[in-house]
């Protein structure tokens, strides 16, 4: 799964899925207990209540049930709700479990039908809203056993489950699911936890214009009328609704993979496939890159950044990994209203629409990133999906190594590594995610516990993603290539097919590090690693000359656990700019460890490479140098890290904010790579808000947006003009500035002192958005004028994004009586928003 990437939006009621209850509620409340609603299923009143799977109930499960295999008929509707039948395989192995304990997952609208090992159930007596009970009195031990049940499931509007989108544009419906950590028992019954690993045979029968895909490949499409074996054995109940019209398929059987890795994605959805040879087999590997009807043109344009690093991807895990591509296929999805970046399931990765960037010319970090999620979720077909963890608390690791190993690809695979000549800079912004939030109370070590599957969503934050990946990196700068990629073959050919533990990982990377020359003397991994993994805190590194040498200094932190030993490199330069780079390893016992450069020498850059994990301190005369002399710096990745190292001293309030914007209004233009350009641009964005005082916010945000105003009058490379047109409007506050943009956005583009267009300041779709949320914002202008400008721009647009726009606008009018009614609305659990429009709202 992909997070940051992440477009993250906040889930402002919790629970809010399941919600759309109220008939069911209303139903049960007169029928008491567990009755059957008119549907016939049973229900249960508790149901509105998320019960999450806890840690010990997963280990036990695991001890009593092995040979899991599911059957799986999935009758997908239009509509709100969708049915099944499941029949569960399973073996009892012992009687750990007492009477009442053994269950499965399931949390629907209701079940019926219920056969445990051919005795019938009361769905009433086993069934409550979360859980299938399984009587110990119906279970043999030792021997294989079965459940089969119908089952009705709700469409969800969070994300999560089965999510449920309609296209405001031409009213298709499209579903998608998200199981990650604990939904897919929200879809269908599950033995819902990672190390209950099962093969999934599934048949589905949907309308006719819909394209269903899942994991596993689909075996031609059959006629209703030559469905029969299709069909066989499936409850009439859940057939007869279609009256005959409907598409039957059938799936070839997943291998055996934990359920939260199963998918499935219905609906009118368009495609583009293609079909390229990889290592290992002699077919080559059929790849799809499906999309929403409406949004064919963005797909097509940026299908080469879709297939092509998917197949250079595979060829390099590979061989890195020793271990080819083991699955049949390669689908990526483009889903409406997708919660997170992407996920990993299997042959079937699922994305946002976000990654789709509707309409706009892409830039080198937009690429960057694009490829990187592809590569990511690819690398999670490895980690993660061949050898799973054993539960959520190595869910960090999941994340890390798909980070980390996905950067690395890139940046070893020869076009790639062109494509992306500024990954690292991406890198960099991972980890300050994990240095904002190990600054905060709540920060916490890497390895946490998971004592329930709530807590898995917890996870899913800076330490695990940035903070994670840089403890790999760190590792990696300490093992090298040779012995990080020796201990993933080892990993994956003694645990393929299999869950893990980290200690597994970290055996894995001792054996390697004992087997082959060493980078770095007296590390034992599995040691050096457990410190790092079970500290709290980021440390700052400060560096002062004593005579010839450089004494660093590891200062720890307020929410710190300690010294930290890493290796870590530091650019030494002169006035010349002449440069060389010295090593040293910091000490888990000693703040302060010294390094000697080749010459005397007077500027240094803590860090250089970016392998340690820790914030930098600039010193003044470094600091005064770089003011004038920044973009002379020759690594793009030494002058981000610069730019980190100021915005952190402005948030630690170690230097002026105001100095911190001369940093920017000096430098910005003379920066070369548009990488680094939008990443300081983007932060510059958000620091006015939150460090510069009131007294001088509105000077500093003038100043800003006039300075990148008289950029684009005169900035020659295209990539860098757009940057400084998107980033103008977070400064975009000044009631005079609001009317040059709406000029601006009159005209389309700037007109020249003689009357002629300037080129390349068109304005994209989002850049006229940006402008009419500022015209929301301000009293200069009337109702009329605001609902003029809005309707101008949004045109004919019927799309979801327009759709969103007018919420958010309507949100950001400065009146009492709308936002109160905008906050009754967002803090309404049955308002039946979906996540992205909740977000729209609260955008302002
Ligand atoms: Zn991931």
């Amino acid at each position: 799964e992909d997070f940051v990437k992440k477009n993250k939006i906040p889930l402002l009621v919790g629970a809010g899925a399941l919600t759309a209850l109220g008939l069911y509620k209303i139903l049960c409340s007169k029928g008491g207990r567990c009755g059957k609603n008119a549907l016939g299923f049973t229900e249960d009143p508790k149901f509105t209540e998320n019960v999450p799977l806890y840690k010990e109930e997963a280990i036990l499960r695991k001890k009593v049930i092995s040979n899991v295999s599911y059957d799986l008929v999935l009758a997908l509707r239009k509509g709100e709700n969708f049915d099944g039948q499941i029949l569960v395989t399973f073996d009892v192995n012992n009687e750990e479990f007492g009477e009442e304990e053994l269950f499965i997952d399931y949390q629907g609208l209701g079940i019926k039908d219920l056969i445990i090992n051919e005795t019938s159930v009361d769905e009433g007596d086993a069934f409550n809203g979360q859980r299938i009970k399984l009587r110990r009195s119906l279970l043999k031990l030792g021997e294989t056993n079965t459940l089969s049940v119908v089952f009705k499931s709700k469409y969800n509007k969070d994300g999560t489950g089965a999510h449920h989108f309609k296209d405001p544009e031409d009213e298709n419906e499209y579903v998608y699911t998200q199981f990650e950590a604990f939904h897919c028992h929200r879809a269908f019954p599950a033995f819902d936890q990672p190390d209950l690993r099962a093969a999934l045979t599934l048949r589905t029968l949907s309308p006719e214009d819909w394209n269903v895909i899942s994991n596993g490949l689909e075996q031609g499409l059959v006629d209703p009328a030559d469905a029969a074996d299709i069909l066989e054995g499936v409850s009439k109940d859940i057939i007869d609704p279609y009256d005959g019209h409907y598409k039957a398929q059938k799936y070839n059987p997943t291998p055996k993979i934990a359920p939260y890795l199963y998918a499935f994605v219905a609906g009118p959805y368009d495609f583009i496939e293609t079909r390229e040879s990889i290592p290992g087999r002699d077919e080559p590997l059929l790849m799809r890159l499906y999309f929403r009807k409406t949004l064919r043109k963005d797909a097509e344009r940026i299908q080469e950044y879709m297939f092509d690093p998917v197949v250079r991807g595979i060829k390099w895990y590979s061989e890195f990994f020793g271990f080819n591509y083991p699955y049949e296929k390669y689908d990526q999805i483009y889903c409406p209203e997708f919660k997170f970046g992407a996920m990993e399931n299997v042959g079937t990765v699922t994305f946002t629409e976000n990654l789709l960037y509707r309409g706009k010319e892409l830039t080198e970090a937009d690429i960057t990133r694009l490829v990187n999620v592809v590569l990511h979720e690819l690398c999670h077909h490895w980690f993660g999906d061949l050898v799973t963890m054993t539960w959520w608390n190595d869910l960090w690791l999941n994340e890390s190594f798909a980070t980390y190993v996905s950067f690395l690809c890139m940046s070893k695979e020869e076009e790639l590594a062109k494509q992306s000549p500024n990954l690292w800079v991406n890198v960099n912004s991972y980890k300050n995610w994990g240095y904002a939030e190990d600054d905060l109370e709540t920060g916490h070590p890497i390895c946490k516990q998971a004592p329930h599957t709530d807590s898995a969503d917890d996870m899913i934050n800076g330490i695990t993603y940035g903070k994670g990946c840089s403890f790999l990196k760190q590792l990696y700068h300490l093992i090298g290539y040779d012995t990080f990629s020796e201990a993933t073959k080892i990993y994956f050919k003694r645990h393929q097919w299999g869950n893990t533990i980290l200690s597994d990982f970290l055996k894995c990377l001792d054996e390697a590090n004992e087997k082959l020359p060493k980078v770095t003397e007296g590390i034992v991994v599995s040691e050096w690693a457990s410190t790092f993994l079970n500290t709290r805190g980021a440390n700052t590194f400060d560096a002062s000359w004593e005579i010839d040498d450089l004494v660093i200094t590891q200062e720890v932190s307020e929410f710190s656990d300690g010294l930290r030993q890493q290796k870590i490199d530091v650019l030494f330069f002169n006035d010349k700019l002449e440069m060389e780079v010295g090593s040293v390893l910091t000490s888990e016992t000693d703040k302060r460890v010294r390094l000697l450069p080749s010459k005397p020498t007077k500027y240094f850059l803590l860090n250089h490479g970016d392998h340690a994990y820790g914030k930098i301190i600039l010193s003044d005369f470094t600091i005064d140098f770089l003011q004038k002399n920044l973009s002379s710096l020759p690594d793009s990745l030494d002058r981000a890290l610069v730019w980190r190292a100021v915005q952190g001293m402005v948030k630690t309030r170690q230097l002026k904010s105001t100095i911190y914007f001369d940093y920017v209004v000096n430098n910005i233009a003379k920066e070369d790579q548009s990488m680094v350009t939008e990443s300081v641009l983007t932060t510059a964005g958000m620091l006015v808000g939150a460090y510069v005082p009131d007294s001088k916010f509105k000077d500093v945000s003038s100043d800003m947006f006039e300075v990148l105003y008289k950029q684009v009058l005169i900035e020659e490379r295209n990539d860098l003009k757009k940057l400084f047109v998107n980033a103008l409007f977070s400064f975009l506050h000044n009631d005079a500035h609001v009317k040059q943009a709406v000029a601006w956005l009159e005209a389309g583009h700037i007109l020249n002192s003689h009357g002629n267009k300037i080129d390349g300041t068109d304005l994209s779709a989002n850049q006229k958005h940006s402008i009419v949320k500022a015209i929301h914002k301000k009293t200069i202008f009337s109702a009329e004028e605001k609902q003029k400008f809005l309707d101008t721009v949004l045109g004919e647009d019927k799309s979801d994004v327009a759709t969103n726009l007018r919420l958010s606008c309507e949100a950001l009018l400065p009146c009492a009586e709308t936002k109160e009614k905008v906050w009754a609305k967002i803090t309404n659990v049955d308002s039946g928003l979906s996540s992205y429009e909740r977000a729209a709202y609260m955008s302002c």
